[in-house]
């Protein structure tokens, strides 16, 4: 551009900054958004001031009709509603003409940057920190874990030549033939005993899973043989006849190995141990004792709002008194999906309560979810909470969905017992107990499957066919609350399951599935294909 720039100035109100300059972020910040429109602006001024109001008008009537005034002045800091935070009101006082056009065009730009789902999803992915590993003993604890590292088998399976069937050992002739009458010389249990060599023209009797005698090449079932005659007490059996024709060596012998390799893998790493008993029958079978896991994170259930009140309170509500519905249906689903739920009460609104109910939890629990006072219009508590009294950072503070539009995702800066600095995910839920569970399953999940090295993240997703016309919304895309069924066809079919006003948590009964509704005019016909997100298992028609 060949015009003169614009000269800018910035102004950062922060009483830390003043002292310690070196603690001040947003000056590079906003420096580059200034660098980005190319040629346009000059950031010819800046300067540091605590949270002082007189502090603050002092450099903004300087740089506005002083010798030296710029085009334009940004401010940064102070905005809050923690005491000492004046920022608008000064600038308010030494204004000569408010311009709330230019603030509803910030605040409609910013709205218009709301993410999507899909970039969430990726936020989420980014800043949830990665699992801890632990050793885990190999037992019925190990059940929803997933592993660490890749398992090797420390044993063959089986670890001798064992037999398949009840039946006789034999030393297969040359050329196949084992028909005749034969002395049994020997008995071979499936309990370990003591070993004695098998010569062609003897056999030996022996039982499902028994080790083979050695010299013994093949084993006769006990179908295929006739009993001639037992010892004088009547004990043993002494002479067997054997009717199998062309028997092959190795018949009916379970090889050393031949169930698993000792040195094979038999589990990889990421694979989650499964309640249904495969991979802890792996681990046994091959004498693994221990093996190394994720830890499974614990989480932390907050409900926020001075109207809630514990849902089992005795006794009528007074007006405008709220059961607490989110911490238990949280709480339930926390562990409905395996993973350890803590419940860290209600908080009312008040800021330092808040703040303090965080801190406790942070130490206890490896998440926290709160729902309640993220809704626009509402004294916002959470995200200044988080940002200025736990030093946390906000990914995102609403998404463009319905319901669930206020979710807020932020990691806050914690120290371990051993000093290490690390960052916790912070869930702040929309308050509304459908839009809660609705963006704990869209939101959180994938989270926590990140925090525990599970993947895929999040719920699975299935195509279905809509059982009749869906209505959209105008302005978002809707995860609308259904109940699918298999059909007669076998195709999965969906059915709403009634009002989705975001407070109605009823919605959720009988739902197993979010429906992926595009925003749009008028309804989604009947027969349509939509994905759906499964919740909870289909249940056949
Ligand atoms: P808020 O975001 O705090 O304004 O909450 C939005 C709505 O959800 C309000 O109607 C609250 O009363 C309601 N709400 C908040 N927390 C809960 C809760 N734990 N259980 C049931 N309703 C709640
Ligand atoms: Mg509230």
């Amino acid at each position: 551009m060949s015009s003169t720039p614009l000269r800018a100035a910035i102004l950062i109100v922060s009483t830390t900054a003043a002292k310690d300059p070196s603690a001040d972020a947003s000056e590079s910040v906003l420096r580059n958004v200034f660098d980005s429109e190319e040629g346009k602006w000059q950031v010819v001024k800046t300067a540091i001031v605590p949270d002082v109001t007189t502090q603050i008008q002092r450099q903004l009537t300087s740089w506005s009709d002083g010798p030296e005034k710029v085009n334009l002045i940004v401010t940064t800091g102070g905005t809050g509603f923690a005491q000492g935070d004046d920022t608008p009101e000064a600038v308010a006082a030494v204004l000569h003409r408010p311009a709330p056009g230019l603030v509803h065009a910030m605040l409609s730009s910013s709205l218009a940057v709301t993410p999507y789902v899909s970039e969430a999803l990726a936020l989420i992915e980014e800043h949830t920190p990665r699992p801890d590993v632990v050793v885990t003993k190999v037992g019925v604890g190990l059940v929803g874990s997933v592993l660490a590292e890749d398992v090797i088998a420390r044993e063959n399976v089986p670890a001798f030549r064992a037999s398949i069937v009840d039946g006789y050992a034999v030393v297969v002739p040359s050329d196949g033939n084992m028909k005749g009458i034969y002395p049994v010389t020997a008995v071979s249990h499936a309990a370990p005993g003591e070993e004695k060599p098998l010569k062609e023209g003897e056999i030996a009797r022996i039982t499902t899973g028994a080790p083979l005698p050695i010299g013994a090449t093949s084993v006769i079932m006990v179908e295929d043989t006739v009993l001639k005659s037992m010892t004088d007490d009547g004990t043993e059996e002494e002479e067997v006849e054997i009717l199998a024709e062309g028997v092959k060596e190795g018949e009916n012998i379970r090889e050393v190995g031949s169930d698993i390799k000792q040195g094979a893998k038999i589990l990889s790493k990421g694979e989650k141990v499964s309640g249904v008993g495969g991979e802890l029958g792996l681990l046994a079978a091959v004498g693994v004792a221990e093996v190394k896991t994720y830890r499974r994170p614990i989480v932390g259930v907050l409900s926020t709002g001075d109207e809630i009140v514990e849902h089992d309170r005795p006794g009528d509500l007074r007006l405008g008194e709220v059961r607490d519905t989110n911490r238990i249906t949280l709480m339930s689903a926390v562990r409905q999906w395996g993973f350890e739920a803590i419940d860290l009460g209600i908080a009312r609104d008040k800021p330092g309560t808040l703040e303090q109910t965080l801190r406790d939890g942070l130490r206890r629990v490896d998440m926290i979810i709160t729902t309640g006072g993220v809704s626009m219009g509402e004294l916002d508590l959470l995200k200044p909470t988080i940002e200025r009294a736990l030093g946390g950072t906000i990914h995102f503070g609403r998404v463009n969905m319905k319901p669930g539009k206020p979710t807020t995702f932020a990691t806050v800066p914690v120290k371990t017992n051993s000093g290490e600095r690390i960052v916790k995910p912070i869930f702040s839920l929309p308050g509304n107990p459908a839009s809660a569970l609705v963006t704990f399953h869209l939101f959180v999940l994938p989270s926590l499957h990140h925090l525990s090295g599970e993947s895929p993240a999040g719920v699975p997703s299935v195509p279905v066919t809509l059982s009749h016309d869906f209505p959209l919304d105008k302005g978002r895309p809707e995860y609308h609350r259904a109940c699918i069924s298999v059909g007669h066809d076998g195709r999965l079919s969906a059915s709403s399951t009634g009002g989705q006003r975001s407070s109605k948590v009823g919605s959720l009964k009988t739902a197993n599935a979010l429906l992926c509704m595009p925003k749009g005019e008028g309804s989604m016909k009947k027969g349509n294909t939509v994905q759906a997100l499964l919740i909870a298992p289909i249940q056949p028609s």
